[in-house]
């Protein structure tokens, strides 16, 4: 027990110490330490996440559900275990809400797929914004085609925005879905997500959230929120690839046909007529990813163990840092310069080439990303074919930082 009248003070968060549960961070490359600032594309593991799949394998596995042995039991355990503690992670009431994918594509195409392909239909319209992924354009794209429907689009501003009044103006009789990001992969922009959400339902709309990007870096609460679909991927905090969930509301997801067909999802099967199973399994169709569900519950109970609010404020100091380094990089323009901004900071040098810059900054260890990050439309409202992006996590330093702007000085040198 502390002195009385003395307020427990948080220890300062130590990303050196972060850094060291995580075995890559401290394999060299190209004989330099890695700086690893590729973050948004997939965050690396701690040691606690490989250790729990190792266990997995060596200790629990055989298929889930169907088995009356012990192995079966703890598989099962573990699976549903993760279920449980997805739910909690999003703030969700109930674990049945959350639906086990191999990641946001999986969960917002089966959105599409199942609730989309119910609600639209010819002349309807479903919602987007300028800065969404690929995967959070292509799913819809694809079913108002088939629908017959139309895709609009809420515009973005130079700062790399969107404006609450747009979207209000284009959500029409017609509008059935808003999917929107929570925060976009290649700006870095957080999104009013609360508000566009209140904006959506006061006209009786449902709105999806890309939380791929949202998840690793903010406090998630769906009711808060008040969303209707949540996705997310384990790789981007810190769990393995191949598991992601869904979250959806119970009465919708009830009342949504499933998708895949197969083992689990089914009560029973005659040729004439199959009964499907019960949410969440109506949607979990053959053998799941029950290793990653196990290692993904594992990441989330790390992530929790660093406290929100510290790694909120770490990242925070972080993206400012960054964003204030790389303006002052002579020759460089930061892409998108947005009110809140979370985890990514996106620019251009001069005219050197992005992949230029990727690549001399790789032979200094420093790994970014460059390329459209999979948001051709927003490059293309940019006037840019590709961008260099750093993106952070918990384990990055300001040193990071300063030795990606070493890196930049030496493209200038070279190419400048
Ligand atoms: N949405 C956003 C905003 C993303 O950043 C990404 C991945 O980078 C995705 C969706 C797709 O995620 P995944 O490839 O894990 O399905």
């Amino acid at each position: 027990m502390g002195a009385p009248g003395l307020q427990a003070v948080a220890a300062p968060f130590d990303a050196e110490r972060v850094k060291r549960e995580f075995p890559i961070l401290a394999r060299p490359v190209h004989g330099k330490p890695l700086v690893y600032l590729d973050n948004a594309a997939t965050a690396q593991k701690p040691r606690a996440v490989i250790e729990r799949l190792a266990r997995y394998y060596e200790e629990e596995n055989a298929n889930v559900h169907r088995g009356v042995h012990l192995l079966s039991e703890r598989a099962t355990a573990a699976y549903e275990g993760a279920r449980a503690r997805v739910a909690r992670f999003l703030g969700a009431r109930d674990p049945r809400e959350v639906i086990f994918v191999r990641g946001t594509t999986e969960a917002i195409n089966l959105v599409a797929q199942t609730f989309g392909r119910a609600r639209v239909g010819p002349g309807d319209e479903v919602l987007i914004t300028g800065m969404e992924h690929h995967s959070n354009i292509v799913p819809w794209q694809m079913l108002c085609r088939e629908k017959g429907a139309t895709l609009r689009i809420v515009p973005v501003s130079d700062a790399g925005d969107i404006d609450l009044a747009d979207l209000e103006r284009l959500l029409g009789p017609r509008t059935r879905l808003l999917a929107i990001a929570h925060v976009s992969n290649a700006l870095g922009t957080v999104n009013p997500v609360k508000e566009a959400v209140a904006r959506a339902h006061a006209v009786g709309v449902p709105v999806l959230v890309d939380g791929a990007q949202g998840a690793p870096h903010l406090p998630v609460d769906v009711g808060d929120l008040g969303c209707d679909f949540y996705a997310f991927s384990g790789h981007k905090v810190y769990g393995p690839t191949g598991i992601g969930a869904l979250w959806g509301r119970l009465e919708l997801l009830e009342e949504m046909p499933p998708w895949q067909g197969g083992g689990d999802m089914i009560l029973s099967v005659s040729f004439e007529r199959t009964v499907y199973n019960r949410v969440p399994y109506k949607f979990e169709a053959g053998t799941p990813d029950m290793a990653g569900a196990a290692g993904l519950a594992t990441a989330l109970d790390w992530m929790a163990g660093l406290g929100p609010e510290a790694l909120l404020a770490h990242e925070r100091d972080l993206a400012g840092y960054a964003a204030e380094q790389l303006a002052a990089v002579p020759g460089a323009r930061l892409v998108g310069t947005p009110r809140e901004r979370a985890g990514v900071v996106s620019f251009v040098l001069k005219d050197v080439h992005p992949h230029d810059i990727g690549t001399i900054l790789d032979r200094e260890g420093v790994a970014i990303r460059t390329g459209h990050h999979c948001a051709q439309p927003l490059m293309s409202r940019f006037g840019l074919a590709a961008t260099a992006r750093a993106s952070f996590a918990v384990y990055n330093t300001r040193a990071d930082v300063d030795a990606l702007v070493r890196g930049l000085e030496k493209v200038r040198r070279m190419l400048g």
